[in-house]
């Protein structure tokens, strides 16, 4: 256990919804997930096997499937309403109450998902319980591959999180350091970088990772074919050991599990159509 975490839970079970009755009582309604021409009043294992999510670990919540029942803010409610979305997604409605809960989360899921808003609400909301301080360095920290998706990380957490006051800064390769390095020096809630850029700052001193207790790793599988290993667990060396830890990864091969196993604790195992 390289990251000085203790182990995971030995008593993890498998609860495949794909058609398991005993995974959730049928008599737990929820409203319907409209866009896919569902009822509006259809039970969660109905719910989960439509949507092919599977799930592994503990006493998993059940999925949330509209924005009110989300208990989120009513300015993040407004937010999903005025972006025109009907319901959460399947990897949202699993893994927000999940996320809501604090565990950590290893999610499987293809890209176009809206895995973004999967953890970026539940991170506005570990923020606003925090009460950090900014110029102390950022409390979310979300790892991402590319320039590219990046920058499509942060516009949406800019978008949502706007209403909520939440400042985010991009990190990445290929331009100039010193407008991201002012930007910093200004104060930041969430950082949104690829692994080698926050590898260079962090070695220039320009960052403490201190205050990160919300630490995302999204397209896992794609950043360890780049190559970013060595770099990401430099990284997490410098995250506290006190976190919230979620992971997005489209494939599940060998690699992705050891750094799985070695930087997530008691974490829940989400799958949606694998
Ligand atoms: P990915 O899973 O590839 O990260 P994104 O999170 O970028 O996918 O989501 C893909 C698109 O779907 C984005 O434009 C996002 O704003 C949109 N989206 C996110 N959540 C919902 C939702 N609940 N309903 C409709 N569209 C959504």
């Amino acid at each position: 256990d390289p990251d000085g975490r203790h182990s995971r839970g030995s008593n993890s079970k498998v609860t495949s919804l794909k058609g398991d009755q005993n995974a959730r009582s049928s008599s737990d309604h929820h409203e319907g997930y409209d866009s896919l021409g569902v009822g509006t009043d259809i039970s969660q294992e109905s719910y989960c096997r439509h949507n092919e999510i599977s799930v592994m670990g503990g006493d998993v919540p059940a999925p949330l499937t509209s924005f009110e029942a989300t208990g989120f803010p009513s300015e993040i409610v407004r937010e999903m309403h005025q972006a025109g979305f009907s319901a959460p997604t399947p990897i949202q409605a699993q893994s927000w109450p999940v996320a809501l809960q604090g565990r950590d989360i290893v999610a499987i899921a293809k890209t176009g998902s809206g895995k973004t808003l999967g953890y970026l609400i539940p991170g506005f909301i570990h923020l606003k319980n925090r009460r950090s301080n900014p110029q102390l360095g950022p409390t979310i920290l979300v790892l991402s591959p590319t320039r590219e998706l990046a920058t499509q990380i942060q516009a949406e957490a800019v978008k949502f999180g706007k209403s909520s006051r939440i400042s985010c800064t991009c990190l990445y390769g290929g331009a100039p350091k010193g407008p991201q390095l002012r930007e910093l020096s200004r104060g930041v809630d969430i950082v949104v970088a690829t692994p080698g850029r926050l590898n260079d700052i962090l070695e220039m001193r320009r960052l403490s990772l201190g205050q990160v207790s919300y630490l995302v790793l999204d397209e896992a599988d794609r950043m360890l074919d780049m190559g970013f290993e060595p770099q990401i667990r430099k990284i997490v060396k410098e995250v506290p050991t006190q976190r919230q830890t979620l992971m997005y990864t489209a494939t599940w091969p060998k690699g992705v599990r050891k750094i799985a196993a070695d930087l997530l604790v008691n974490s829940v195992q989400v799958n949606i159509g694998n």
